[in-house]
């Protein structure tokens, strides 16, 4: 077993680690003052990173992607995680691996042009009515003589002022879920209301509106009735790397400003750092840190090699949003006052936070799935050599 990362991974990282360092961490209190990124400086931040051969970096070479390894993407996106959502769209593209179900017409129409950066696809699941259960979606594709129409509604879809096109879960049959690949400038599509959060901001999520929307035949992705394990097959990698790799990037980003801060600030003639109660905060959270880090690489290794991770992910998913949660919260104790003001980014990060436990499957979920699992086929799920 060889933890060593060779020289073409740290050079990856050193390369990523410095763009962020000088091209985003500078734009991130803006972006979060203004709720917005200049679409000028979105721009500069996707050409630099694109010169850098830095987008889509998930995707495989063969459509123009990076071509990384499922280790070597989560390395990166550890990285990513340090800086802001918003930042992240735009200079390394959030390309969803549900976008590999292209085929024929659909890799030069959708696939390509997104993984280039040409365009932005975000995903559409979420209903009012139908989040958790995603399976209750009531928004309908029904058949045509010339393709389908769809008709129905979906929320909270991130990124969707700025997307060209979205996959969209619809209906296809009572019981029966599809996947659609949907134009935004089709007649009938109509963007509604920027719903907003108590982070991530300068991120759009916004409600969809489908109005007897015609899609070609073409606009279905995979086959009638594949939408949930197209989902289910083509999203854990996704998962591993904008929740599980992420959350590890940001604490890591919170315990290196808990750490000056408790080196600098003084109190009772002493730099807090030399009080018990603030080393048990550091303590715990270096720990917690490693421990994810250790299950995402895994996790990725085991996709690397073909196993089935699915477990896996939900396993991270929980445990690295919620070691996150714990460690931006002790970030902001540490900071004492300071910590809740926004004069200083660790207040962001803690709204930033909060959103890894719900969103990609809530905890309550994943753990649901584990636990149905685990009594379902035992052992391997712990015991590694089974
Ligand atoms: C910032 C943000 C960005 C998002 N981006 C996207 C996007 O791009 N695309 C997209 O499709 N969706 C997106 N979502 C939606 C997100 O995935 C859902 O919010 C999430 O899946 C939870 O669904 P819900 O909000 O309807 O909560 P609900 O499903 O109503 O859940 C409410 C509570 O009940 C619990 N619960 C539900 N069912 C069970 C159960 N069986 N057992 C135990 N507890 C249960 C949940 O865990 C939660 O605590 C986004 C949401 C947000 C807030």
């Amino acid at each position: 077993m060889d933890f060593a990362l060779n020289h073409t991974q740290k050079m990856l990282i050193d390369t990523v680690r410095r763009f962020i360092a000088e091209e985003l961490k500078p734009l991130e209190a803006s972006v979060d003052a203004e709720n917005a990124l200049a679409p000028e400086t979105a721009r500069a931040i996707f050409e630099k990173s694109k010169s850098l051969g830095l987008y889509a970096l998930n995707m495989p070479d063969e459509f123009g992607g990076g071509g990384l390894s499922a280790v070597d993407t989560m390395l990166c996106e550890e990285q990513f995680g340090h800086t802001s959502d918003i930042l992240i769209r735009r200079a390394f593209g959030d390309v969803f691996d549900a976008l590999l179900a292209c085929k024929g017409e659909q890799i030069d129409r959708w696939l390509k042009p997104v993984v280039s950066g040409e365009r932005v696809c975000a995903l559409a699941i979420t209903e009012p009515s139908a989040g958790s259960d995603a399976r209750a979606v009531k928004t309908r594709a029904r058949r045509t003589d010339s393709g389908w129409v769809l008709n129905g509604s979906k929320h909270f879809i991130s990124d969707a002022e700025c997307s060209d096109c979205f996959v969209v879960l619809a209906r296809t049959g009572e019981k029966e879920l599809s996947l659609f690949l949907v134009d935004k400038a089709l007649p009938g599509f109509t963007l509604g209301k920027n719903q907003e959060m108590m982070g991530l901001r300068g991120t759009t999520h916004n409600e969809l509106f489908f109005d007897d929307v015609p899609l070609e035949p073409v606009a279905l992705l995979g086959e009638q009735g594949d939408g949930f394990k197209i989902i289910a097959d083509l999203l854990g990698r996704v998962r591993l790397a904008f929740i599980g790799a992420r959350a590890v990037g940001k604490a890591a980003q919170v315990l290196e400003m808990m750490t000056e801060y408790a080196n600098d600030r003084k109190q009772f003639g002493k730099s807090i750092g030399e009080f018990q109660m603030i080393q048990q905060m550091l303590a715990d959270s270096v720990i917690e840190i490693n421990s994810a880090r250790l299950m995402v690489l895994h996790t990725a290794w085991m996709m690397d090699n073909g196993l089935d991770a699915r477990d896996w992910i939900s396993m991270v998913k929980v445990q690295s949003s919620e070691m996150l949660g714990r460690v931006v919260d002790r970030g902001v104790q540490v900071f004492g006052g300071s910590g809740f003001c926004k004069d200083l980014a660790i207040e962001r990060y803690y709204r930033d936070a909060r959103i890894f436990r719900i969103f990609d499957g809530t905890s309550e979920i994943h753990r649901m799935s584990l636990a149905k699992s685990l009594l379902r086929n035992g052992a391997p799920l712990y015991d590694i050599h089974r």
